[in-house]
């Protein structure tokens, strides 16, 4: 009999502090700042828009926007889905219009993310998790 145990030991809702234990773009994250590129406080945002529900689909854009957090500041950023080839692996990630992405991680290492783009992935996570959850009950 074929059982898939992991599955088993899968939480069944995914909140801030378990996504990122299945998160690869996460992992990258921790391994840049391993290797001396300072990922701490863009991890720590992401979790922050995360926590204050920023991310949502614009279906006027057409694409994801990372919505300001009250108090902080009053800019909406646009993020569109992007292949990266590295190292024979194909990332697939996403740009966005915010001056971190388009001075730093454009010309940095492919695993580095802006905290919008972090909080992107993190969220279609959860999203795609609780899909995958609600078809298997
Ligand atoms: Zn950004």
């Amino acid at each position: 009999m074929n059982v898939n145990i992991e599955s088993f030991q899968k939480p069944n809702h995914l909140n801030e502090k378990f996504v990122i234990k299945w998160s690869n773009t996460y992992k990258r994250l921790e391994i840049l700042e391993k290797s001396g590129i300072k990922t701490y406080s863009i991890r720590q945002k992401a979790i922050q828009f995360l926590k204050n529900k920023c991310i949502e689909y614009s279906k006027e854009k057409k694409c994801y926007i990372c919505k300001p957090i009250k108090g902080y500041n009053k800019t909406y950023y646009e993020m569109r889905p992007k292949i990266i080839h590295y190292n024979g692996e194909k990332i697939k990630t996403f740009d966005c219009t915010c001056q971190f992405y388009n001075k730093v991680v454009k010309n940095s290492h492919p695993y580095l993310v802006c905290s919008h783009v972090l909080a992107l992935k993190l969220q279609l996570k959860i999203w795609n998790w609780e899909n995958v959850r609600n078809r298997e009950t």
